[in-house]
């Protein structure tokens, strides 16, 4: 075991010792019972034609920051980079940390696990928009939102999501059945005081709607990002939170850089949603959060700012809406201090 790991290993099993919970201190070797969801990685469907080859590291960033969304379950491309390597190959590039973001109950029980054994690694929790029209169908929506509800009591799960609505995937059919789901998703973010981390595809209008009628957590994320100015100033005004993902590196993504430089600075995140959406230039590739680095280069870009000014403010507007990821400082990390966020719009 390095010294690095020996010494996350040992704030892990402070953690568990001040959680008074039973697990013992996970080292690497204990640890890679829990590194994979039961059943093992997830594979991504979409192999085809794709470059499997995985990019190399990008020149560490001058200032460390976060992922605030990936999928560590996810294994994808020719060579094999389980969750606690690519955690380790992140903080080499100066991405310290990772929202481990769940989709179905499998992997936000794992996401929760994954949080309370590695101190890089903080949960969130939710039935993916995708899902909630096939759980309803099968009878076990509300039981496995109860169970949602359950694991966002835990310390380091931070967030709700991923949930939302999805109308791209999801058919007229099944659309009551995600806006219910979207509903208790939004309860359960605020009963429990944490964030929540918003999926918007192609619903943007009824995704306001919704967060306007039944009232959006104090600190509200729209993941990947995907609106225009006109979306921006929306998340302006109330406050809402835009974290932009590898699409804002896209070439055809002019739009989206536009509606970066009207966001207000203190409400911008970023992600890689790893596996999925690599930056530029590596697009179609298997990502994961090293790669982060590529999408806050093209994000200071399209903002003209240095990058150190850009890492300094994103690190910190994700730590007022997710806590701190640091165990030591668990106990006053769940509920951050509300956001200082100035009046201008
Ligand atoms: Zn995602």
């Amino acid at each position: 075991m390095s010294a690095d790991a020996s010494r996350r290993a040992a704030r892990a099993e402070r953690v568990d010792r001040s959680a008074g919970s039973a697990p013992a201190a996970p080292h690497r070797a204990e640890a890679e019972g829990r590194t994979a969801p039961p059943g093992g990685l997830r594979k991504r469907t979409t192999s085809e034609g794709r470059d499997l080859t995985r990019p190399p590291s990008p020149e560490p960033l001058p200032i460390p920051l976060y992922d605030n969304h990936a999928h560590l379950e996810f294994e994808d491309g020719i060579d094999q980079l389980d969750p606690l390597d690519s955690l380790d190959r992140a903080g080499a590039v100066g991405v310290r940390g990772v929202v481990q973001v769940g989709t179905d109950l499998e992997t936000s029980r794992w996401s929760a696990q994954l949080a309370q054994s590695d101190p890089r690694v903080l949960a969130a929790v939710a039935l993916h928009p995708n899902e909630a029209p096939k759980l309803f169908a099968q009878g076990c929506l509300s039981a496995q939102l109860s169970e949602i509800s359950r694991l966002a009591a835990q310390p380091r799960v931070r967030a709700v999501g991923e949930t939302g609505l999805d109308f791209f995937r999801t058919g007229e059919d099944g659309r009551d059945a995600q806006i219910e789901s979207f509903e208790t998703h939004i309860e359960i973010a605020k009963a429990n005081g944490i964030a929540l981390q918003i999926h918007d595809r192609d619903a943007h209008d009824e995704v306001v709607a919704t967060l306007l009628r039944v009232g959006a957590p104090e600190r509200t994320v729209f993941h990947c990002f995907s609106g225009d100015t006109r979306l921006a100033r929306i998340c302006n005004e109330h406050g809402w939170y835009m974290s932009f993902a590898g699409t804002t590196t896209f070439k055809n993504a002019p739009a989206l850089r536009e509606a970066l430089t009207v966001a207000r600075p203190e409400l911008v995140l970023a992600e890689t949603d790893a596996p999925f959406l690599t930056p530029e230039p590596y697009r179609g590739r298997p990502n994961a959060p090293y790669l982060l680095p590529h999408t806050v280069r093209r994000m200071a870009d399209a903002l003209d700012e240095p990058l150190d000014t850009l890492c300094e403010r994103i690190a910190a507007n994700t730590v007022r809406v997710y806590g701190s990821w640091d165990p030591d400082a668990a106990a006053g990390a769940r509920n951050p201090e509300p956001a200082a966020v100035g009046d201008s719009a």
